[in-house]
């Protein structure tokens, strides 16, 4: 997980910041993959996750993401109790704190 701040074969982002990913092969990967949410060309600087598959989004299109995961969650959450589940958090990590 990190931000890739530019592009060196494009010149394209900010260079004024260190990049972990200077290498190219991470910047052609997120130019042919596009954004994981809104699918639009990536632009640099963008954030990168590595899972099964590499994630790549615009800054801009990761607080919409959360917002849906954790509508997911929020609703998986009541319907776990509604139907006498386990609610996901006491499920993933056992804390109920704050409930
Ligand atoms: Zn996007």
């Amino acid at each position: 997980m990190g931000v890739i701040w530019n592009d060196p074969e494009t010149g394209e982002g900010d260079f004024t910041r260190t990049s972990s990913y200077t290498e190219g092969w991470l910047q052609r990967g997120a130019r042919e993959q596009g954004c994981s949410y809104c699918h639009e060309p990536i632009r640099f600087p963008c954030l990168y996750w590595m899972a099964d598959k590499d994630i790549f989004l615009h800054p801009e299109c990761l607080a919409p993401l959360a917002t849906r995961l954790f509508r997911d969650l929020h609703e998986y959450d009541c319907a776990a109790r509604i139907e006498g589940g386990r609610p996901m958090r006491q499920a993933a990590g056992g804390n109920s704190a704050g409930r």
